[in-house]
């Protein structure tokens, strides 16, 4: 494809894309297909010979739009955010175009003075711990997602403790990606401690300390404890400062996941959550979730980055150079497990730059309070419950009919196409959960969810 040809199809995407963003309401939320049926529309075997770019758009309509399930739509309700937006995708595509590998600053000091400037600006503008500013012994970097921003803290972890039976602590309702970390590091199963949880669903700091002693008693180490702000099944926040107590008087890393909820920090009112981060050995959230910055973006701090980078950095002879030699500049190879990485700070800076933090923040105000006022919805019916705490973005509700009642609900609702639900488990029962963060969700999208909500229930 020539630059010309570039140029005339890149036109004729965009416009697909900006079509895209205009009518993503009327598609069916979750992708309507079964199992195979994408694969069974493409051909068995590559091309031979090259074909019309017009041809790949046809089949772009035809055969990937059904399966696809519409993160972007005003209507999903799903998991969690994951959000585009239109400056994000330009700084992606600028990227793209580049395709720079930012391995080390020598391979493109842009690519690592804009990614340590951009997490600066965000210890900034969401009143994060100085001891993250690069400018100390801390410092930011872009990972591809909070499971790898966890591995990263364990392993740094692991380096920084003494060697012995090292112990893993997390609350019963943390995610997934760090029983993943700690199977992936090699720790063993036995290594994971998961903590009990109170009736919010919050880590218990009791029970968490009373864990390490017992283990430490019995001749093992605490190595690192994972607190999570804004659980993934209920947006649960674990108490920080006691956790931090608790860390500090075994010398255990903590290591805060703040994947979803982290963004809502760029709104002072929403900040409380940090109380005790000061005290934390590493923090993550996800640009990619709640800040209009298209996966994959996730931003992880360390307050000291001499262990993750002892730990992660293998230098063969070949990556030598004379910057790195110099000690005066960051190689981002060292804070991550891969070794190449993309230039991924320029959707970033697009992003805040385009919106300007009181874009951003009013979009974060906008989705939690139709959270509330969903709440108020559910609080006010005689069919409906809480299920939990009402945090930011989430809500967590029942049919008082009974699981099966509810899984029905939900099963009924996602085949309607008009929103897409998704639910979790608390204290045993079955919990539908509303998400609102989608960029383009209004009070309109909200209100026509709970009308479908309740009609379905009426049967
Ligand atoms: C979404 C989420 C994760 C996983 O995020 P990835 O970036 O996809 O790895 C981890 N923890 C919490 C609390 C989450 O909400």
């Amino acid at each position: 494809m020539s630059p010309d040809e570039f140029r005339k199809h890149g036109h004729a995407v965009i416009e697909w894309l900006a079509a895209y963003m205009e009518g993503v309401e009327n598609y069916p939320v979750a992708s309507q297909l079964s199992p195979g049926d994408v694969r069974a529309r493409l051909p068995e075997h590559a091309p031979e010979h090259g074909e019309p770019f017009a041809d790949i758009i046809e089949d772009l309509d035809d055969i990937i739009m059904p399966g696809i399930t519409h993160w972007q739509s005003p209507n999903f309700f799903a998991y969690f955010p994951a959000n585009a937006s239109p400056p994000a995708i330009l700084g992606e595509l600028v990227s793209a175009g580049l395709g720079v590998q930012g391995m080390l600053w020598a391979t493109s000091p842009a690519c690592t003075e804009l990614e340590t400037h951009m997490l600066d600006w965000l210890v900034d503008l969401m009143g994060l711990p100085e001891e993250f500013r690069s400018s100390g012994p801390g410092g930011g970097v872009i990972q591809d997602s909070a499971s790898s921003a966890a591995l990263c803290a364990l392993v740094a972890a692991r380096h920084r403790a003494s060697p012995g039976d090292l112990k893993v602590y997390t609350s019963s309702h943390a995610h997934s990606s760090i029983e993943k970390a700690v199977r992936i590091a090699g720790f063993g199963d036995d290594a994971l401690r998961l903590v009990d949880v109170d009736d919010d669903f919050a880590l218990r700091p009791d029970a968490l300390a009373a864990g390490l002693a017992s283990d430490v008693a019995a001749g093992a180490t605490p190595c690192l404890v994972a607190a999570t702000s804004g659980t993934a099944s209920s947006m649960a926040f674990d108490p920080l400062r006691p956790v931090a107590d608790i860390c500090r008087r075994h010398d255990a890393w903590l290591h805060v996941d703040a994947a979803m909820a982290g963004s809502a920090a760029i709104c002072t009112e929403h900040r409380g959550f940090l109380d005790g981060l000061d005290l934390a050995d590493s923090f993550c959230f996800n640009p990619h979730k709640w800040l209009l910055t298209n996966f994959d973006c996730d931003c992880f701090y360390v307050a000291d980055r001499t262990a993750l980078i002892d730990a992660l950095s293998v230098l063969p002879e070949y990556l030598r150079n004379q910057a790195s030699d110099s000690k005066e500049v960051i190689d981002y190879r060292d804070w991550q497990v891969p070794l190449g990485r993309r230039f991924r700070s320029l959707k970033l800076w697009f992003v805040l730059r385009s919106y300007g933090a009181e874009e951003l923040r009013a979009m974060i105000r906008r989705h939690v309070e139709l959270a509330s006022s969903f709440a108020s919805w559910v609080e006010a019916s005689d069919d409906f419950e809480l299920c939990a705490p009402v945090h930011l973005n989430l809500v967590c509700f029942r049919h008082r009919g009974g699981d099966e009642v509810n899984h029905e609900l939900q099963e009924h609702l996602n085949s309607s196409g008009k929103l897409y639900l998704t639910h979790t488990k608390l204290n045993d029962r079955t919990v539908l959960r509303m998400s609102i963060g989608q960029a383009r969700t209004e009070l309109r999208h909200v209100a026509a969810a709970w009308e479908q909500i309740q009609a379905a229930a009426r049967g």
